[in-house]
């Protein structure tokens, strides 16, 4: 089916296990929008562009080739043909991704992008499941189905610690709170309109997926 699922929330709040899970399930196409910022943030740091420097920033959005693969088993993300999936979950992405994506052109260029890949998607004849943190709002109002997630700050920060492979966990929710608020800066998280608000935090991952996967066929 062609069904387009926005998942917009906070890191650390389930939404990347959670879309990868419910597009598996339901055979559909997954995007992360959040590793693009990332891969923009890495390009701007390899090509030492300041990235408190919004003009510089700008001037050079449209240079990096940024290709996301889309397969909900096997995401992977690519920067001018080089797989920088590792890269982009680096501390020094982490500490400078939420600057970069706050300036305007680097959200237009990549906003455009995400639609070419749902466009794509739906002219495949297949649905894709899109998080991120303006897919309801911004990126793909019209989804079929909106999502709002969110967990406790503390079930986050050990959710990410784990990701991330046993980092301290109070390291970890002081780096999600500081890009929290840098993002919380342009506008940051808004809830979607007709958005349904999960909190994932008295639920296992299976559980939260039975909830959408629910939500998606009614
Ligand atoms: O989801 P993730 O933690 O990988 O996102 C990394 C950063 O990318 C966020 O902190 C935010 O600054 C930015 N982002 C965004 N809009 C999105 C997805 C991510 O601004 N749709």
């Amino acid at each position: 089916s062609s069904l387009v699922i926005a998942v917009d929330g906070t890191s650390g709040s389930g939404k990347s296990s959670t879309s990868r899970g419910v597009a598996d399930r339901l055979g559909l196409r997954y995007l992360d929008t959040g590793a693009m910022y990332r891969a923009m943030t890495w390009w701007m740091l390899e090509h030492a562009v300041d990235v408190h420097d919004a003009s510089a920033v700008a001037a050079r959005v449209d240079q990096p080739l940024i290709e996301s693969g889309t397969d909900p088993l096997a995401p992977s993300i690519s920067l001018d043909g080089e797989d920088v999936a590792e890269a982009i979950r680096s501390d020094v992405v982490n500490a400078h991704v939420s600057p970069v994506a706050t300036v305007p052109e680097v959200r237009a260029n990549l906003i455009a992008l995400q639609r070419s890949v749902i466009r794509q998607a739906l002219e495949d004849g297949v649905g894709i499941v899109v998080e991120g943190r303006d897919i309801g709002t911004a990126v793909w109002p019209d989804a079929d189905l909106k999502l709002y997630v969110t967990a406790d700050p503390a079930a986050r920060a050990a959710r990410r610690a784990l990701e991330e492979g046993g980092t301290d966990a109070d390291a970890v929710r002081a780096s999600l709170e500081t890009r929290d608020r840098i993002d919380a800066t342009r506008g940051g998280l808004a809830v979607p309109v007709g958005a349904t608000h999960l909190d994932t935090t008295p639920y296992s991952l299976d559980e939260v997926i039975d909830q959408v996967v629910a939500l998606a066929e009614r």
